[in-house]
């Protein structure tokens, strides 16, 4: 049966988008695709607004946090842990060879500027990771704030993890000054798993052209090279993925980034008020909390296991707490192309399951 996924990633994915993938197979050295990608990469710029280069690689993101530090970061970078994912890069750094020191605040919290900045005053750094969204706490960092702040620090690269925020919440990568931006696909693009979006500046370009060992199928040189020649590819990629995303960008800018914004906003709103109105607590720091997925402390000790069991019937999945929030806390996704009234509807399964007052 299919379950309606209210998870932060892989998103609920329209019938339609689903089957634009079905089209007869090209070559990726013809004609038609280089239109193709050269349609899609030019529709992700117009959605973020931005003139930086924009590589669409096949690979989930895990692939792109690795290639983005092998091509700008030649020794020495900053992480900034709050939750499962922002840990992951920092353990990538390291099992690629390169010095990484840590700034780590409590699961729930948030990084804020003036600890990044405290850190930048040493002069060590290359550059900072960021983690704009930490789908595991369900925390947003203030990334334009943190890009203000780097703004007097013009030597070190910005780099940012946006994965469950692209196109659910705003991202200005020229005007907040962030040099390497990536997202995988399935999660607020809501598209199915197996491509990552990039954008990177003319700032990283000439950083990684310093850079050596930058990899192969990452190489950000190489991916540029290929796109300016022919608009594509060094590898195969994706062609039906690539088919689902023209077709999924047209449906994004329809809508408009500014509206799919507020309507992630909203949806955000929504389930917090439905949350405290049922007794629960948020996980996340006030004023934090993440517009695409929503982390509610399980203060009533319900079973989240038994509850998505029940929901499973009923053609609905939400997400456990992450790791070590596992039944402490619950989460639910809103991302996507979901629609405020849809998620109504789960939030009312959720009251009847657990007969919620
Ligand atoms: C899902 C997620 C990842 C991992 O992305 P994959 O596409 O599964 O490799 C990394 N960072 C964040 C913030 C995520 O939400």
């Amino acid at each position: 049966m299919h379950k309606k996924l209210f998870i932060p990633g892989p998103t609920e994915v329209r019938r339609e988008v689903l089957e634009a993938q079905a089209k007869w197979m090209i070559g990726h050295r013809m004609n038609e695709f280089s239109e193709l990608f050269y349609s899609v990469t030019e529709k992700v710029k117009k959605a973020l607004g931005t003139k930086n280069h924009v590589f669409i690689f096949t690979s989930s993101a895990t692939g792109v946090m690795e290639g983005t530090l092998r091509n700008v970061v030649e020794k020495k970078f900053l992480s900034t842990i709050c939750g499962a994912f922002s840990e992951r890069w920092y353990k990538i750094g390291l099992a690629n060879g390169k010095e990484g020191d840590v700034i780590e605040v409590e699961w729930g919290k948030a990084i804020k500027p003036d600890m990044i900045e405290e850190k930048l005053k040493t002069g060590k750094y290359e550059a900072v990771l960021v983690t704009y969204n930490e789908t595991s706490t369900g925390v947003m960092n203030p990334l334009k704030e943190i890009g203000e702040m780097m703004k007097n620090y013009p030597d070190v690269l910005l780099l940012v993890d946006a994965v469950s925020a692209m196109m659910g919440a705003p991202i200005k990568p020229e005007e907040w000054g962030i040099d390497v931006v990536f997202a995988s696909v399935q999660k607020a693009f809501a598209l199915p798993p197996g491509l990552t979006v990039t954008v990177v500046s003319e700032k990283a370009i000439e950083k990684a052209k310093k850079v050596k060992n930058r990899g192969y199928y990452f190489d950000f040189l190489g991916m540029l090279k290929k796109y300016e020649e022919k608009h594509q590819t060094p590898a195969t990629p994706a062609v039906s993925l690539l088919y689902a995303m023209d077709y999924q960008m047209d449906r994004i800018l329809e809508e408009g980034v500014e509206a799919r914004y507020k309507r992630h906003a909203v949806m955000a709103e929504f389930t917090r008020k439905w949350a405290l109105k049922h007794g629960f607590e948020m996980f996340p720091e006030k004023g934090y909390e993440s517009p695409t997925v929503s982390t509610i402390k399980n203060t009533k000790g319900f079973s989240v296991k038994d509850l998505n069991k029940e929901l499973a019937k009923r053609g609905y999945a939400i997400s456990n707490g992450y790791g070590k929030l596992k039944e402490q806390t619950f989460r639910i996704g809103h991302m996507g192309d979901v629609t405020l009234f849809e998620l109504k509807e789960l939030l009312w399964h959720i009251e009847e399951i657990w007969n919620l007052k």
